[in-house]
């Protein structure tokens, strides 16, 4: 079980893929956000914590947050800009 857990400012991502491509548990996926595609961190649970998607991310859209921190419904994270999907354009 992870103690962090990545945290993507969807207003930000680009959509490269580098994170879903990381991500060796493969836990992100794309989703269209209006006209963009975001990366989405679709379960949250068996994440390692391994920090690798915030690594890659060329534009440090991904941030590393304790669990606890990131409980919010993926919705309201969204609404707030932030959300644990990635995105892509
Ligand atoms: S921290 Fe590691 S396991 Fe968790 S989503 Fe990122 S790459 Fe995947
Ligand atoms: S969060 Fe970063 S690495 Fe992932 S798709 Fe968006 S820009 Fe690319």
């Amino acid at each position: 079980m992870a103690i962090r857990i990545p945290l993507i400012d969807a207003d930000r991502c680009s959509g490269c893929g580098r994170c879903i491509a990381a991500c060796e548990p493969r836990l992100f996926a794309f989703e269209q956000l209006g006209w963009r595609k975001i990366s989405v961190l679709q379960d949250m649970d068996p994440c390692t914590g391994c920090g690798k998607c915030a690594i890659v991310c060329p534009i440090t859209a991904i941030t590393m947050h304790k669990k606890a921190r990131v409980r919010p419904p993926p919705r309201v994270l969204r609404e707030a800009g932030l959300t644990s999907h990635c995105s892509a354009a």
